[in-house]
């Protein structure tokens, strides 16, 4: 396995690890207090073309592969989570689909657009009745001559309040289940589409999430994206697909706690001398350290195989599930070691404690994770017995 990085994206991470640091960390306080991000940082962002990782060349994106989009994201995970959600959701779930599925017209139309970060990307999957169990969708959509009249509602969708374009999965025959989903590509201006209640969160200040309402909301049939009935699968490949690059936004964040932790177990004393030269909390470094090692195999492990087209549907959720429960396991050590300022809102530290939180749940929860690693190890057994 090859994970080295050309000199181009090994300069583009250098570039965005200087912007983390420089940029986006001086405004971390900022991000929590307003619950926004600074337009200076997404206009920057632009500029960087964060907005276009995903997307293929010839529709103005950087087209980066698995392993070069996980060295760019693991620096944005060292720093605020919410502004990094707002571009991972863009880059993953909001952009992935149309590459993958999407008309070569569809891509002429979306892409070129969300490449520059014009048009904000977003993936409604989520209903109230449909959370784990993401199939069992009320949303329905009917074909009536050149267009589908969708009614429903979505709910919790990362960057709704920011997207202009929507992929939408509602039901087009109920009586197919699963095969009865169809994906759409929705415009925030289509008639009968509005925003709901946005939500208040624990963490992932500047993320906004919200309910999405569709009121006989019209959507053209060329905005069917991928074949009719297909619409489950494809939800569920883009997800698998981000699940890789969320495990690498978590080992970002996770680095930047254990730079964090070193330096201030360096300088902090007690009894006389840093807190460094003592064994218990020596003993947390090592064992910090020791995950985000593993963490690292696993992520760019699954981003090769993904490179190398692999079936990495057992990597990918192994990969998220490890990243997700390690980020909070190490955001948990990180408070301890830092003591009762570790706890104070005046250091970053229990920001990324609030922030892991949510890694256990979006884009599939760990126990959903399980439940696709041991179907995969059934699956496995059953090829092997013939
Ligand atoms: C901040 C945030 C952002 C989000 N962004 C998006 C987005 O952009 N787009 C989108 O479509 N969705 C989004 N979601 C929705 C998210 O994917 C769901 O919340 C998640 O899949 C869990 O669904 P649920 O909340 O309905 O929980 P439930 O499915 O009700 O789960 C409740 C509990 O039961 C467990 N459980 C359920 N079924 C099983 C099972 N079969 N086996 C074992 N345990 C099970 C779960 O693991 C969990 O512990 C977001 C959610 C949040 C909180």
């Amino acid at each position: 396995m090859d994970f080295s990085l050309s000199e181009e994206i090994e300069f583009l991470r250098e570039n965005v690890r200087k912007f983390v640091k420089e940029e986006v960390e001086a405004v971390a306080m900022e991000i929590e207090e307003n619950n926004e991000i600074p337009e200076k940082i997404i206009e920057q962002s632009k500029e960087m073309g964060l907005f276009s990782l995903s997307i293929p060349e010839e529709y103005g994106g950087l087209g980066l592969d698995m392993v070069d989009k996980c060295a760019i994201f693991e620096e944005l995970g060292k720093t605020h989570n919410g502004f990094t959600t707002l571009i991972g959701a863009h880059t993953g779930i909001g952009t992935v689909g149309i590459v993958e599925f999407g008309t070569d017209e569809q891509k002429q139309k979306y892409l070129p657009k969300m490449a520059t970060g014009e048009w904000i990307g977003a993936f409604a999957l989520t209903e109230p009745s449909a959370g784990s169990n993401a199939a069992n969708l009320k949303t329905t959509a009917v074909k009536k001559g050149d267009k589908y009249i969708i009614n429903g509602s979505k709910h919790y969708i990362t960057n709704a309040v920011d997207a202009d374009v929507f992929t939408v999965m509602a039901i087009t025959d109920p009586e197919k289940g699963a095969k009865g989903i169809t994906s759409f590509i929705v415009e925030k201006d289509f008639p009968g589409f509005s925003l709901g209640k946005v939500e208040e969160k624990m963490g992932l200040r500047g993320s906004h999430s919200a309910e999405l309402f569709f009121d006989d909301m019209e959507v053209p049939v060329e905005n069917v994206l991928g074949e009719e009935g297909q619409g489950y699968v494809n939800a569920l490949k883009v997800l698998a697909n981000g699940r890789a690059g969320l495990a690498a936004r978590n080992l970002g964040s996770c680095e930047k706690l254990l730079e964090h932790c070193l330096n201030y177990a360096k300088e902090r004393e007690q009894f006389g001398k840093p807190i460094l030269d003592i064994q218990t909390i020596q003993n947390m470094l090592a064992d910090i350290s020791l995950q985000i090692e593993t963490l690292k195999s696993l992520t760019y492990r699954v981003a090769w195989m993904t490179d190398q087209k692999q079936r990495v549907v057992k990597e990918a959720a192994i990969a998220k599930l490890y990243g997700s429960e390690v980020y909070n396991k190490v955001a948990d050590l990180a408070v301890q070691i830092h003591g009762g300022i570790g706890y104070m809102k005046d250091y970053p530290i229990e920001r990324y404690y609030r922030d892991a939180r949510i890694t256990k749940i979006y884009e599939g929860t760990s126990e959903i994770q399980r439940n696709i690693i041991a179907g995969e190890l059934i699956r496995e057994l059953k090829r092997k017995e013939g």
